[in-house]
Parts: C-alpha cells; structure tokens; sequence
C-alpha cells in the first residue's frame, strides 16, 4: 500500500525538476535568513543563484554536526521563534545536546512522511499501534505517533519504560502493530516469556517498524520468529526531521526508500568529500528541501550506507538506501541514546585521581544495551582507602548518567593494566551481536 500514490511513484524526470524546484527555494530561504549559511556560501563565492541544476549540489558546502553544536540552541533557524511551535533535540558532541526546530507546517510534513514509512510498512486505519519510541526531546515518539494518527490508526502512546506494564498492555489491548527500537522488541519478548507468555501466540501484532539504531538480517529474523510478524526497518536522524526520511516497504524488505520529494540524499566519500555513483558505500548526506524551520543543506550524517536506483516491485520510485551498515564516528548507540565516547572522555577527565587510560565495555544482556567504564586510577588514590575508590566509581556513574540518562557501571582498576596500544587506542569494545 502507498499513503501518497502522486509522489510517491513519480517518474524520476517528473521528481527530480520537483527537487530542484524545492532545493533552489531552500537554498534562497537559508541565504537569506540564516547567518551561518550566508557566511558560509560567500566564503565559497556561491550565490544561490548558482545552483541551476541537480548536479550543483556538489557545489553547496557540507553542514557537520559541529555546526549544529556551535549554533546552539537556535542559531540555525531559518523562522522566527514565534513560528516555531515545537523542539527536538538529540545528544551531540558535547554535553549540550543539538537542537531543531518545526514551524507548524514542518509537523504537518512530518506527519505526512511518517504516514508514508507506515503504510509502506502495511498499517492502516483500524489498526492499533503499541507505540513504544520515547516521548519527549526525542524524535521517535511523537513522530511516530503523528504518522499513526494520520493515517487513521489507534496509538497506544505507551513510550519507553515500565516493561511489565507495556507486556500487560499489549495482552489485554491487542495492538496489531508495535513502533520501537529493535533491542527493545528484543526485550518485551523476553520479559513477556518470563511472564508467561508466548509472544508469537498471545499477542494480535502482525507488523512492527523497528529503527533509531543499528540492527542486522539475523535480528530481523530474530524478531520475525518470535512475535509472528513482518519486521521492518525505518530511519530518521532529529538533524533532518527525525523518524520519515527513509523506510522499507513491506513488500521488498530489502533497503529503505528515501522520501526525494522532501530529502535529497547523496552518498560521499568520507575522506575526500567527493559524491560517490550508486551502489558505492560512503557517508549518507542529506539536504532538506521543504523544511521550514530548520532546514539542512548537505548534513553529513556520518552513516555508512549505500544507494540503490533499482525500481522496486511496491512501485515507489523513490531510490533505497540500503541499512546502516556502520559509522565514519565513533559514535555508540546505547538503549536508543547517542553516546559520544569522547565525551565520556572529557567527563572522566574532570574527575580527580584518574588517568587517561580507560575503556568502554558495551554488551547486550537479556537484550538490554549495558555500558561498563573501566578506567585507571593514579598510584596515590590506588593506595589510599578502598572509600575513597567508591566514592569516585559513584561520581563517574552521577556525571555519565547526568550527561546521557543512561547508567554505567564504573570499575576503578590499577595503574598501568588497560592495554596501551601502539596506533590508535581501543577505547571501546562493543560485544553487541547485532
Ligand atoms: P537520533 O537523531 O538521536 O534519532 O539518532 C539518529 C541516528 O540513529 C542516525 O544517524 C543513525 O546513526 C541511527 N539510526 C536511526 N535509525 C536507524 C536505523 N534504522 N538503522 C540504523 N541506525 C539508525
Ligand atoms: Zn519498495
């Protein structure tokens, strides 16, 4: 099924004047009334009215994340506050998170896109969505729930947490389909078993849309088996909307059609810069070109992907990208927050009595993301008493869990025992099998 037959089955000739129609008015709209894009474009000596085709986008200047973080909270928007009605944020570099913001129209987009990753994914009216992507500065929540309200569904606005109950929920509400993170689909099976009760048999789910991190072909299947249903991958990233950039069909499974009409993706290499031809890995780049707010020109996501023009049997015409297979950063993705080790860095850097040797232990347990920092203590604290050591594993575990929301656990070990490396240092061993 397509939510949106008019675009999203245009032909390629018909889309991409549509593009460049919408790019030259985004990249008008941001010369003009977002400093950081002026001052960008005219140190390139580029006028928005060099950009008279598609190919000229090679000519716009990459934005980063760092941008993002030195603009903060609002400096890249392109409206006045007043016509922004609502904000998002995600956690950067540092310890403030970024921040975007949607005029009242840029909700309504987004609740258009995300009508479209769920009726590709086969959810309709009359069905029930257990709705289990957190609410609040994080996109997925709401997100999710404006597209599931869009096309007519029941949303069951459960958010994250408090497993038991979303499990006595499901039972006795009977939601059809299920909107979270894949680690935790994982998870409410497993907690649901200890319940007594059979995923597969005792709940009505027929379909769940599963993102915000990294999964694989085996989870799918994984996740397929144990509930009985069709697993599919949607993605979005707060920079660019959120949730809606890009989602799989349920008719293919095989990579997630970029919503073109609203996003321009490209795929570069990461070292040079240089546009890559499809089929070639590289970074994921994407420009907005109907937002209003907070509109994005050439945001280098910084994930590995890969962009197939094949047409698909759903009919979109729309290219796919294929899943997230990685990162050019080093950034984690921990029960669905985004955690910069070098942040962590910087945090335990700040704390008396250690060294700046240490490691991130990442796992998964009973399908739960679990984080242990292990890091060096100096000669003198390690021969002091044993109190002194907890009361710097308690700080590490306040100032991590105050920077992210997530907990650690810390352990303090001797100096000189966390392997030296002789190129770059391994900071993080990640046992997550996807
Ligand atoms: P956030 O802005 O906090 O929602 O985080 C966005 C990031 O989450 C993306 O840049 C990706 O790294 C990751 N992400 C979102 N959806 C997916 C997905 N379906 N598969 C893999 N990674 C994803
Ligand atoms: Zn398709």
């Amino acid at each position: 099924m397509i939510w949106n037959e008019e675009f999203e089955t245009l032909p390629r000739e018909a889309l991409e004047s549509l593009q460049l129609k919408r790019l030259k008015a985004t990249v008008d709209r941001v010369y003009a009334t977002v400093p950081f894009y002026k001052k960008k474009f005219d140190e390139a000596g580029l006028k928005p009215s060099h950009i008279k085709s598609l190919k000229d986008m090679r000519l716009l200047p990459f934005t980063v994340k760092t941008d993002l973080r030195d603009n903060y909270p609002f400096g890249l928007f392109s409206v006045p506050m007043e016509s922004v009605v609502r904000v998002h944020a995600s956690s950067g570099t540092t310890g403030k998170p970024i921040v975007v913001g949607y005029t009242r129209r840029d909700i309504d987009t987004w609740a258009e896109l995300m009508a479209r990753t769920l009726t590709a994914a086969g959810i309709h009216k009359g069905d029930i969505v257990h709705n289990s992507y957190g609410y609040g500065l994080f996109t997925g929540g709401l997100g999710a729930h404006y597209g599931a309200e869009r096309i007519g569904a029941s949303v069951i606005p459960i958010s994250g947490g408090n497993t038991k109950r979303q499990i006595m929920i499901m039972k006795d509400f009977g939601p059809t389909a299920i909107t979270c993170t894949p680690s935790y689909a994982l998870h409410l099976a497993d907690v649901a078993r200890d319940m007594g009760i059979d995923p597969a048999k005792d709940f009505k789910i027929r379909v769940g849309c599963f993102g915000a991190e990294p999964w694989s072909e085996k989870m799918r299947e994984q996740i397929e088996k144990i509930f009985n249903i069709d697993a599919v991958d949607i993605f979005g990233l707060t920079e660019v909307i959120g949730p809606g950039v890009s989602s799989e069909c349920i008719e293919a499974k095989r990579g997630l059609h970029v919503f073109e009409d609203h996003f321009i993706p490209e795929i570069i290499d990461p070292e040079t810069g240089e546009p890559l031809p499809y089929g070639e890995k590289g970074e994921l780049v994407f420009t907005s070109i109907t937002k209003e707010a907070f509109p994005v020109i050439r945001y280098r996501t910084r994930d590995i992907s890969c962009l197939n023009p094949e047409l698909c049997i759903c009919g979109r015409t729309f290219v796919r990208m294929e899943r997230i297979t990685g990162r050019t950063d080093d950034m984690l993705i921990i029960r669905g927050v985004n955690v910069f080790p070098s942040q962590i860095e910087s945090a335990l850097m700040q704390i008396e009595g250690l060294e700046p040797h240490y490691q991130l232990i990442v796992d998964r347990k009973n399908n739960l993301d679990t984080i242990e920092v292990q890091v060096e203590v100096n000669e003198r604290i390690f021969s002091d008493e044993v109190k002194q050591l907890e009361v710097i594993e308690k700080r590490v575990v306040h100032d991590i869990k105050e920077m992210f929301g997530v907990s650690c656990k810390c352990t303090l070990v001797e100096p000189k025992t966390i392997q030296r490396s002789e190129g770059k240092a391994k900071r993080v061993i990640d046992k997550r099998q996807l």
